[in-house]
């Protein structure tokens, strides 16, 4: 006796407003990544025009020459500055 049993099939493809939120996320996330790249290719600080370099303790983290504070700071002319970006 031959049983088969039928597989059934969405019949709706629709985005599910978890999907369209995560897209969304993703987009704008592909955004600010794509600006932070070519400020990191720049290779200038856009707040205050120092070199900016990478700290390895977050993926894609990268920080003004002029940011942190005392033997962290590696940048010493100039005003403090706070600028960081993510390339990933
Ligand atoms: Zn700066």
């Amino acid at each position: 006796m031959k049983t088969s049993t039928t597989p059934s099939t969405p019949t709706t493809k629709r985005r599910t407003a978890k999907q369209f939120e995560r897209d969304a996320h993703r987009a704008r996330m592909a955004e600010i990544h794509a600006a932070a790249q070519a400020i990191v290719a720049s290779g200038k600080c856009p707040d205050c025009g120092a070199a900016l370099h990478r700290n390895s303790s977050l993926a894609g983290w990268w920080q003004c020459d002029r940011s942190g504070s005392g033997s962290f700071r590696r940048d010493l002319s100039g005003a403090h500055c706070a600028f960081q970006c993510f390339t990933e």
